[in-house]
């Protein structure tokens, strides 16, 4: 790939492209194998297959991820989720058995730092593609997109239909066998 500075005299830099395409709103071990063999450890049951947000915020539950890890060696997960249009990281400091000592105080409140932070952020970065974006709040189902992944997007999207389904259960949209374009899953 050329680097600027390479390019010879009178020729046009490489356009960008308008966006990074994006391919999936769920990150599962199909299309991010190695993230989902990390976080696995830390489910419930030892079990996690599903990161339900979309793949512009895979940067982001990477970094969670590590952020808690660091802090919390055995922390456990319990979901990571799009929710009201940004990035829902649900964990416990520990694992939680019944009948058993929990966490104190300030374990809480700091494993909440890393979430909140992560889910602040999450408000300004396309979950689809990962560009600048904003929380587009008018949309049945709340997102933070970009202005072109916005556009290109019917609301709510067809495959976050299939996963949300129970929030939009009963809505009309999309015809049966319907499929966003662009959108493969
Ligand atoms: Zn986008």
């Amino acid at each position: 790939m050329l680097r600027s500075g390479t390019y010879l005299l009178g020729s046009k830099p490489p356009a960008a492209p308008p966006w990074h395409p994006g391919r999936v709103w769920a990150l599962d071990p199909d299309n991010s194998r190695d993230l989902i063999d990390r976080l696995r450890p830390h489910g419930r049951n030892r079990t996690f297959e599903v990161a339900e947000v979309g793949e512009g915020w895979r940067p982001l539950v990477e970094e969670c991820h590590e952020r808690l890890e660091a802090a919390f060696p055995e922390y456990e997960l319990l979901y990571i989720k799009q929710k009201y249009g940004v990035l829902e990281y649900q964990a416990f400091p520990r694992r939680w058995a019944k009948g058993q000592g929990q966490w104190t105080t300030q374990e809480h409140d700091s494993l909440e730092t890393i979430t909140s932070q992560i889910r602040e952020r999450s408000g300004n970065i396309c979950e689809w593609c990962g560009a600048a974006g904003q929380l587009r709040d008018w949309r049945e189902l709340e997102l933070t997109l970009c202005d072109a992944c916005d556009q290109r997007f019917p609301d709510p999207p067809y495959t976050v239909y299939g996963l949300l389904g129970s929030l939009c259960r009963g809505a009309s949209w999309p015809p049966s066998g319907g499929r966003s374009p662009g959108v493969a899953r």
